[in-house]
């Protein structure tokens, strides 16, 4: 499919999502949260245990804005290394989160 005569980069016109296409939509969707899981990781690692409660805060987050696509991440990620084809929400907004086809 094709975008303002661009090729899409997420899935390069095929409909489904190449691993780059994966990572930008389900992980990289949710860069809050995550920066604040890491950030709190890291620091409970190296400074102080108190960073856990950051880190409980950083997980409820994506719960909170009802954006659960970071925790598909690793379903889609598996699901594609499977062999499955994942539905390029950019070409196909209306799709669920794998093609029938
Ligand atoms: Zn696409």
């Amino acid at each position: 499919m094709e975008e303002n005569g661009k090729e899409c980069s997420l899935c390069h016109g095929t409909g489904s999502l190449t691993c780059r296409g994966i990572l930008v939509i389900y992980l990289l969707a949710a860069k809050v949260p995550l920066l604040i899981i890491l950030v709190s990781l890291i620091g409970a690692i190296t400074y102080s245990r108190y960073f856990y409660l950051m880190l409980g805060l950083g997980m409820v987050l994506p719960l909170a804005r009802a954006d659960f696509r970071m925790y598909l991440y690793p379903v889609a990620l598996i699901a594609k290394l499977a062999g499955k084809k994942l539905n390029c929400p950019r070409c196909n907004p209306q799709g669920g989160m794998f093609r029938r086809f």
